[in-house]
């Protein structure tokens, strides 16, 4: 059985839709520990509940904490196959946290300055698997009495969220449901699966939160040695993609967001910000953000010219900023993350 709503249907049979919602909720809640523990369920409820289904999908294996105490990184490894993911915690420039969840075991995709890629790709994570992340998290800053809120999810670990579009999208919807945070502080990042994000533009579940497109360079070939799911002519369908989504969604353009790792002597050359510069300026008002390489151990070296390549971009009137890289002594930064299978 997949998911725990389902197996509390099985167990609960006709139960009343109040009892589905206070049990989702119970997971959510603060006040609770365990399944025992849920008081507004009667005792016997409980005890089945506790007996048959996970109060936590995933078992601690390490925590990392960098030396600043600004971010975390967590193994977890999942009781029913023994699959591991990494999810990490940060602190974001308000003093709340951000929590960055994986939504698959490994990841296909392959980008070339990405180490979650040499892993491969073992399997999609459930949507209760992801939840479960942020629950780690809450829980966490509970036990360990640390200061602040987490108030933004980004989906920036291991694997790509839209090759696991059924269960990502769940996800999204139990996130702004039962932990009550707003549509403006997600963040689905693709490697640009435009399959995938041509069927959300037309699926009236798949909730509007930002969206990050890693696009790495405006320049066809260049993003094709970087990324082996580009194609000629990958950048003219984004583009087309983009308008579209601009077009139903005008509110929205502010939530469209593409990032571009800046490898040194790769994509980081006056040439390059040219292209990227002329990619936004032709689309509008979307948003850049540069991210600095963080080592994955490969054959890329970071850029000296970021802050020469924003100043670039910024003279053309595109808003641009450059990411903080974070828990970098723990490999818990931007495709840093990765888990031996034999770990
Ligand atoms: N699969 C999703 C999520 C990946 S992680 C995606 O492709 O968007 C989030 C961002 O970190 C992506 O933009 C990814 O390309 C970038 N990234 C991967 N490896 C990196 C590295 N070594 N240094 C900096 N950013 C990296």
């Amino acid at each position: 059985m997949k998911h725990r709503v389902d197996q509390f249907e099985l167990l609960w049979k006709n139960a009343p839709s109040f009892r589905k919602k206070q049990f989702l909720e119970a997971l959510f809640s603060e006040t609770f520990l365990d399944f025992q523990s849920v008081s507004v369920f009667p005792k016997e409820k409980r005890e089945s509940l506790a007996e048959n289904i996970p109060w936590m999908m995933w078992k601690k294996k390490y925590i990392f904490s960098a030396k600043a105490k600004d971010t975390y990184k967590a193994l977890l490894v999942s009781p029913d196959d023994g699959v591991s993911i990494e999810t990490v915690l940060m602190k974001n420039a308000r003093g709340h946290w951000t929590v960055c969840v994986s939504s698959q075991v490994g990841c296909a995709m392959k980008c070339s300055f990405c180490a979650t890629g040499t892993m491969g790709f073992s399997r999609n994570l459930f949507c209760d698997e992801i939840v479960d992340q942020y629950r780690f998290w809450k829980l966490f800053l509970r036990e360990k009495s640390i200061e602040g809120e987490i108030t933004n999810i980004v989906y920036m670990g291991m694997g790509e969220p839209l090759a696991n579009y059924e269960e990502v999208r769940s996800s999204l919807q139990m996130f702004l449901e039962y932990a009550e945070i707003g549509l403006t502080r997600i963040t689905v990042s693709t490697v640009g699966m435009l399959p995938a994000l041509n069927r959300l533009l037309e699926d009236p579940l798949w909730p509007s939160v930002r969206l990050a497109v890693s696009l790495h360079s405006a320049d066809e070939k260049t993003r094709k040695n970087l990324m082996p799911t580009s194609y000629d002519g990958f950048l003219e369908d984004l583009f087309m993609w983009a308008k579209k989504y601009f077009l139903l969604y005008p509110e929205r353009r502010r939530h469209l967001t593409f990032e571009y790792v800046v490898l040194g002597g790769v994509n980081d050359t006056k040439e390059h910000a040219e292209k990227l510069a002329l990619f936004a300026q032709r689309l509008g008002k979307v948003r850049i953000n540069l991210i600095p390489w963080n080592a994955t151990g490969g054959h890329f070296h970071s850029s000296v010219n970021v802050e020469a390549f924003q100043s670039y971009i910024k003279k053309q009137g595109i808003v641009v900023t450059i990411r903080r890289a974070m828990g970098a002594d723990i490999s818990g930064a931007c495709g840093q993350l990765v888990v031996d299978k034999k770990s």
